[in-house]
């Protein structure tokens, strides 16, 4: 990270969500968000503890109902008995000020409360019910996030500032004033929240939006208008590459203006899929950027027509399957690690060469070459492998690699 990026978030306000540190200049932190029912404990605890072994550093989890408030306890139990120490998050939507008034151990499990300003309540009972919510926050000693959402904005706010646009004498798109409807929503919601007694030190704010543009456009604005940590994500980014394509595009761009101290990426899991896969992309995103490392990464060619077998690809896959799955035991054996990088190439025309450049790589031989692949390690030729079993050879190099060079030393 720049000197100059680095300088920008340190100058955001800092927060600290259960033991985790989120803004003025700490690394930018991995969010994530279960999506089992958080009533049913089992699953729950399954779940949370899945993301956190994948390196998730704070997780969300919905209470709606009262039965998932009385759950919540019960899961901050089993996750402490199972030594994952994760900070829980608890979203909160229409019913958070009755929920924790009939279940305050609730607010005690929890490590911080979001609160959606469009949806804490209507009319007159909307102040009293978001001040009930920051009550709890106070009396809990709780940070909250003020989680606005284009999806959920707060109509009553949205119709006062169309009006007053209407009444302008050049009125703004209706598309504009939304984004700043956006904005007042999260900053007029936390001057009531500092107002209510909650320090300025206990606030996160986000404003997420669907579109790219729009939310690169807000979150400018927003980060120019305030010095609380700001949580990052397109909300409802989408499946597959669709969903990773777009929250990179948007969270690259403001992360590298060092907007943003903690990220989710917000994925709809393929059928079958593992909810895990959001917090692979939002660590990769980050460490492709150079702000974090958290496991080693495979440099891979794309393959071409030098490469007509699928052995290069099967090694590429395997090799950073097999690396990531090692991080829960390597993170603590071996610090350092996670910076690795690891070149598995096609071919001779850019293989030797960027094996170099990687602290271990292998060329493996592209079609017609001669059937062996020589390893480079800190840009030196070790050893040429050859025969049926270049890939667990490879990986047993990797391996000794690893010990040696980030093993205790003493
Ligand atoms: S390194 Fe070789 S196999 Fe890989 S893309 Fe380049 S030419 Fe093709």
């Amino acid at each position: 990270m720049s000197a100059d990026i680095a300088a920008i978030r340190r100058r955001r306000r800092r927060v600290m969500v259960g033991g985790v540190a989120v803004g003025g200049g700490a690394p930018v932190v991995v969010q994530s968000m279960t999506n089992t029912d958080t009533a049913d404990v089992a699953s729950t605890v399954a779940q949370v503890h899945e993301l956190w072994q994948a390196g998730s550093e704070v997780v969300r989890v919905t209470v709606n109902t009262l039965e998932a408030a009385r759950a919540v306890p019960a899961v901050r139990e089993k996750l402490d008995a199972l030594g994952c120490p994760v900070p829980l998050v608890g979203d909160f939507h229409f019913n958070g000020h009755k929920l924790l008034g009939q279940v305050p151990e609730c607010a005690e499990a929890l490590a911080k409360l979001r609160i959606n300003p469009g949806n804490v309540g209507r009319g007159a009972k909307r102040d009293e019910q978001f001040a009930t919510l920051i009550d709890f926050a106070c009396r809990y000693d709780r940070p909250i996030r003020i989680g606005v959402n284009w999806g959920s904005l707060d109509q009553e706010l949205l119709a006062r500032m169309m009006d007053e646009n209407l009444k302008l004498s050049r009125p703004s798109p209706t598309q504009e004033v939304m984004s700043q409807a956006l904005i007042v929503s999260a900053l007029e919601s936390a001057a009531r929240a500092e107002a209510l007694g909650l320090p300025g030190d206990k606030i996160i704010l986000s404003c997420k939006l669907s579109g790219v543009q729009d939310l690169i456009r807000v979150y400018r604005d927003l980060a120019s208008r305030c010095d609380y940590p700001l949580h990052l994500g397109l909300t409802e980014a989408g499946m597959g590459s669709k969903g990773i394509v777009a929250s990179t595009a948007a969270l690259a761009i403001l992360l590298q203006e060092g907007i943003g101290d903690t990220i989710r990426v917000s994925l709809t899991p393929q059928p079958g899929e593992s909810r895990t896969t959001e917090v692979q992309v939002a660590q990769e995103i980050l460490q492709t950027m150079g702000m974090r490392s958290f496991t080693p990464l495979v440099t891979a060619c794309p393959g071409c027509g030098r490469t007509t077998s699928t052995v290069f690809q099967e090694l590429a896959q395997s090799i950073q399957t097999w690396l990531r799955r090692q991080m829960p035991v390597w993170r603590e054996r071996y610090p350092g690690v996670e910076a690795m990088n690891v070149a598995v190439m096609g071919c001779v025309v850019n293989g030797p060469g960027e094996s170099k450049h990687a602290n271990i790589g292998i060329s493996l031989p592209g079609t017609n070459e001669t059937p062996v692949a020589p390893v480079y390690e800190d840009g030196v030729k070790t050893v040429t492998l050859k025969g049926d079993r270049i890939a667990q050879d490879f990986q047993a190099l990797v391996e000794a690699y690893v010990q040696r060079t980030y093993g205790d030393k003493a």
